[in-house]
């Protein structure tokens, strides 16, 4: 078993909507948020959907095969890819690191992540990182509520990547269909949610003080906006980042390509278009992980596949 198709996890949100099921999500309801597209995570676990393991869970494979995963020697998978669609914000919020996260969370992994823009209504916007120089003065703005001039706003457009270390204040606004890539975790600290209340007129829980802990001061607010490009046979591949905990390339392809796999695997999504893996048709909106024994995938149509690796 080489090639791991699997059937997506889809979750309701308070700011989804349907973005998810117009993106070509039949199953995901009118008030989707998220896709978890690749999980192993006991929130949201995909079930295999081919093979000798058809009906099986991600996380059950990878606790009995991890031969299928380059016998790698986390305790649990490792990554997390979504589709993310937000027809409303999402609350301003902030991811613990390994070490924060191990200590006050159960032993559960930080959350460094990406993101790569696949769609945005004109004039969407996005926020990540502050502007405050120091803790006072982070600390300060939130007793005052003043999120107009502490957080960094800008507009976005479809194509844009974003890499977020732990630590960094973010959110994804209104009008966003956005591809994620993480560490295999579910930890956000919300530190404002614009005083929004649910139908029971109540406000979503806020972690303000957990927000302060973790929250990098000053923060980097300069994005890297290059990124390296290199020539397919049929297409191009850009690297959008290298880091300790993950590796994302997209691949923009116009007929047949050999990708080889020289990690303990590939975790794969198709962003765009429509053609084949060694044969077999896939489609905008698949996912799937290439296994350790699987050397290389010969790819065909045109397409646009986002690789994520360790
Ligand atoms: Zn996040």
């Amino acid at each position: 078993m080489s090639i791991l198709m699997l059937h997506p996890v889809f979750k309701d949100a308070i700011w989804g909507g349907k973005l998810l099921k117009n993106f070509g999500y039949e199953e995901a309801g009118d008030n989707a948020g998220e896709c978890w597209g690749i999980s192993a995570h006991q929130n949201g676990d995909c079930t295999v959907a081919n093979g000798e393991f058809a009906g099986k869970k991600l996380s059950w494979c990878y606790e009995n095969h991890r031969e299928l995963f380059g016998n790698i020697k986390e305790d649990v998978f490792p990554l997390l890819i979504k589709i993310i669609g937000a027809e409303d914000d999402l609350s301003i919020q902030v991811h613990p690191n390994n070490e924060y996260a191990a200590e006050h969370e159960n032993g559960a992994l930080g959350k460094t992540e990406c993101w790569y823009v696949l769609q945005a209504d004109e004039g969407t916007k996005m926020v990540m990182g502050h502007h405050a120089k120091t803790k006072d003065e982070f600390v300060k703005a939130i007793e005052n509520d003043d999120y107009e001039n502490l957080l960094n706003s800008f507009e976005i457009n479809k194509g844009d990547f974003f890499y977020i270390p732990s630590g960094t204040l973010h959110a994804i606004c209104s009008g966003s269909l956005i591809y994620e890539a993480q560490q295999s975790s579910d930890i956000t600290y919300r530190v404002y949610d614009y005083h929004r209340k649910d139908k029971d007129g109540k406000e979503r829980q806020l972690h303000v003080q957990q927000s302060i802990d973790v929250t990098t001061v000053p923060s980097n607010n300069d994005s890297n906006k290059l990124f390296t490009n290199t020539h397919l046979d049929h297409g191009s591949k850009t690297r959008y980042v290298e880091s300790e905990f993950f590796t994302v390339d997209c691949y923009r392809m116009e007929g047949e390509n050999i990708v080889v796999n020289d990690k303990p695997f590939q975790m794969v999504s198709i962003l765009e278009g429509e053609g084949t893996l060694d044969g077999q048709a896939v489609k905008k909106g698949d996912h799937f992980i290439v296994c350790s024994d699987q050397k290389e995938v010969v790819y065909d149509g045109v397409m646009t596949l986002m690789i994520t690796t360790l």
